[in-house]
């Protein structure tokens, strides 16, 4: 389940690993949550920060709390 706070249509300039330079990218942020299964489950929401590079799709989430 995926709660999709805020999505902005404006294309950011950032670097893809794929295409090897900057280009646009879409960028939302949403919170995922994390099951960590092995313990009694213990969910977590974590908000991700998701950018999208639309050259070649490709997606990248970085965990935006480093708390
Ligand atoms: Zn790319």
């Amino acid at each position: 389940m995926s709660n999709q706070l805020d999505t902005t249509n404006d294309a950011m300039a950032e670097s893809c690993e794929r295409c090897g330079r900057e280009t646009p990218h879409n960028v939302a942020v949403e919170l995922k949550t994390e099951s960590k299964t092995g313990n009694n489950v213990a969910y977590s929401r974590e908000p991700y920060r998701i950018s999208t590079c639309h050259v070649c799709g490709a997606e990248r989430s970085i965990r935006m709390n480093n708390a």
